[in-house]
């Protein structure tokens, strides 16, 4: 079975960006024994970085590489907040320089920023995603290939490389 819409993917996997000089940074790897298992086509990983896979099948390997604009969008230099350090201080401790903390927008969704600044009044966080600005380069091993189950497809995630999960 080829890799498509509504097919469940297991795949290894290493993740590395590379540095303005061009040398490879490694970030995070899946591997056999503890696969990526993903439901494809449902927008749960980045767009390009399926459509690379897209037609793949179990013993296929893949390696490329996406672009910030393909990635995680590009570092925007205005994204940069000043929290009161009351909000802090009522939770009872101050973050570092270089903490990734998480935050909550007014939507209520959850996000992480990274402290650039710690100072008397404010705290100074960077709200790009730690990845933005990078290029990503993927390589790995497609391990299997199924079609997803009507569950799957209903919660809109896969169910584990078997398909069985207790929900
Ligand atoms: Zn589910």
């Amino acid at each position: 079975m080829n890799i498509n819409s509504n097919t469940v993917v297991s795949i290894t996997y290493e993740l590395h960006t590379t540095t303005p000089e061009g040398q490879q940074v490694f970030v995070e790897k899946a591997n056999e024994e503890q696969p990526l298992v993903f439901l494809y086509g449902v927008g749960m990983m980045l767009p390009k970085f399926e459509e690379h896979l897209a037609g793949l099948k179990a013993g296929d390997e893949y390696s490329f590489e996406l672009s910030p604009a393909d990635g995680y969008g590009e570092l925007d230099a205005t994204a940069h907040v000043d929290l009161p350090i009351d909000m802090f201080k009522e939770a009872g401790e101050l973050p570092n320089v270089g903490d990734v903390i998480p935050l909550q927008d007014n939507q209520g969704n959850q996000f992480r920023a990274g402290v650039t600044g710690v100072h008397e009044e404010h705290i100074s966080v960077d709200l790009n995603h730690p990845m933005a600005g990078k290029n990503l380069i993927f390589a790995g091993k497609i391990l299997s290939v199924r079609e997803a189950t009507a569950d799957e497809l209903s919660h809109g995630h896969a169910h584990g490389a078997d398909g069985h999960s207790g929900h």
